[in-house]
């Protein structure tokens, strides 16, 4: 009974700490400007004063 029970939860650290890494843009190898690779990097369609050269954004995006 406990073993899946820590299963799950350990599936769940897991995914959340994937989705933080995400988020906060922790990506190796690439530019460190968020922007670079963000599909709403286009003045019509962000409005956001640290564009192009955002280091952290909740509206981050991925190509
Ligand atoms: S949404 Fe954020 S990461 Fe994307 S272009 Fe705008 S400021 Fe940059």
């Amino acid at each position: 009974m406990t073993g899946p029970v820590f299963a799950l939860i350990g599936l769940a650290v897991f995914v959340g700490a994937v989705l933080l890494a995400r988020r906060a843009g922790l990506r190796a190898g690439r530019s460190e400007f968020l922007c670079d690779d963000c599909k709403l990097d286009d003045p019509r369609l962000c409005s956001r004063r640290e564009r192009p050269n955002a280091t952290e954004c909740p509206d981050y995006s991925p190509r």
